[in-house]
């Protein structure tokens, strides 16, 4: 968890396989972005009453059911649309293959309301988020930066120490580096990154000692 003034940054890990959902709002308009929301929706809608905030958009980094798995619950409780990258909607259309592989219950698909594309800003009240496409761990990866508060929501793009795995359906090494070097290790060193799975880390670290992709 970590709120500040003009701005609240909510993280939690949801499902079996640890998706870190954000929620990002404005504490003055109550708009907010849910960013990943695989499982655990009603933990997810308790926090969201607890700030009293509206849902504005819901956004789908990318669609392992780990991070789309909750996205159609939480748009019939919010009414917000769906926003992700169309290159990700065979792997979507596909989510009961992925449900097999995990042994679990297969999410209903909840398809793309808003097609994200590179170079948009979704808002949320004073909340600004940039798209950034980001392919390699999938073909439809996105990742937002957000340069007012210097943070970066990396989806399974990077994570601290290591980059997203590129041996499933869609992913590759050489197109995950060049989405990191080209997009990410451009963002200021100082900038947070908050990946898919596990703790944050920062742009200049990663571009230091990140050990599968350097600056
Ligand atoms: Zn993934
Ligand atoms: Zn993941």
């Amino acid at each position: 968890m970590q709120s500040g003034v003009g701005f609240i940054h909510e993280t939690l890990p949801v499902g079996m396989l640890g998706c870190n959902c954000s929620i990002l709002g404005d504490p003055a308009t109550l708009e907010a972005i849910v960013v990943d929301p695989g499982d655990e929706i009603q933990e997810i809608v308790a926090i969201l009453k607890r700030h009293n905030l509206t849902v504005k958009i819901i956004v789908i980094t990318h669609a392992h059911i780990d991070h789309i798995g909750g996205a159609s619950k939480l748009r019939a409780l919010t009414g917000a649309p769906v926003y992700m990258h169309e290159d990700d909607s065979v792997l979507a259309e596909n989510l009961a293959m992925q449900a097999s592989w995990l042994g679990m219950a297969t999410p209903e698909n909840p398809g793309i309301d808003t097609p994200a594309k590179e170079g948009d800003i979704l808002r949320a009240g004073s909340i600004e988020a940039h798209v950034l496409h980001t392919p390699g761990h999938t073909q439809g990866s996105i990742s937002l930066y957000l340069p007012t508060h210097g943070r970066l929501i990396a989806g399974d793009t990077l994570f601290k120490g290591s980059v997203g795995r590129t041996d499933l359906p869609g992913g590759s090494f050489e197109t995950i580096s060049s989405s990191i070097r080209g997009k990410l290790y451009t963002l200021p060193d100082s900038t947070i990154v908050y990946p898919g799975h596990g703790t944050p880390t920062d742009i200049g670290s990663e571009k230091r000692s990140n050990p599968f992709v350097r600056a």
